[in-house]
């Protein structure tokens, strides 16, 4: 396990480098992040990819990895993740801005157009955000699945969004 999840619950910046996709790829489309470093059993992720851009494999124990070229960035993998470890990040827009899909289990849920807190994974404040879309299917088990816009700038950074002053991942 993660030294600095176990002490800090949050990832060292060696973790996090390794998670983060190219910036050249993040400037074509959306493209799933994995933030999961905990040896653990657990593929759900693997399971809910519909083009198989995920692997675990065997041991399931084993740290998924990301096929960054396979990766439609369907989000789907976002929900289906117990750890709530998965977000989708969206470079490619014109101008400055763009979205990042972070999985959502607070209540009430943001609507698309609020303003919101962005935050980092410590939960600290780093700029503002406007939601885009919430998805919350039946599928997804109370785990909702929000789209904030962000600065580009912070797409690697924004992992949490906080609503009238209650902080969620
Ligand atoms: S965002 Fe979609 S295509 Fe990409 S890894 Fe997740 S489930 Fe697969
Ligand atoms: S579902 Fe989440 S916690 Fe489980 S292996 Fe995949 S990324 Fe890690």
């Amino acid at each position: 396990m993660s030294a600095k999840l176990a002490t800090c619950g949050y990832l060292s910046a060696d973790e996090l480098a390794a998670c983060l996709p190219a910036s050249e790829r993040m400037a074509k489309g959306p493209v799933a992040v994995i933030e999961c470093v905990q040896d653990i059993p657990c593929n759900p992720c693997e399971q809910a990819c519909p083009v198989h851009a995920i692997t675990v494999g065997v041991p399931i124990t084993s740290l998924p990895v990301l096929d960054a070229a396979k990766c439609i960035g369907c989000g789907v993998c976002i929900a289906r993740c117990p750890g709530l470890a998965i977000f989708v990040i969206d470079g490619s827009r014109p101008g400055g801005e763009g979205t990042v899909q972070l999985p959502y289990e607070a209540w009430p849920l943001p609507q698309p157009g609020d303003a919101v807190v962005a935050l980092d994974r410590r939960g600290q404040r780093v700029g503002d955000g406007t939601v885009e879309k919430v998805l919350n299917a039946t599928a997804q088990d109370h785990t909702a699945v929000v789209t904030v816009r962000v600065p580009k700038e912070l797409l690697n950074t924004v992992r949490a969004i906080s609503v009238e002053g209650r902080a969620q991942s």
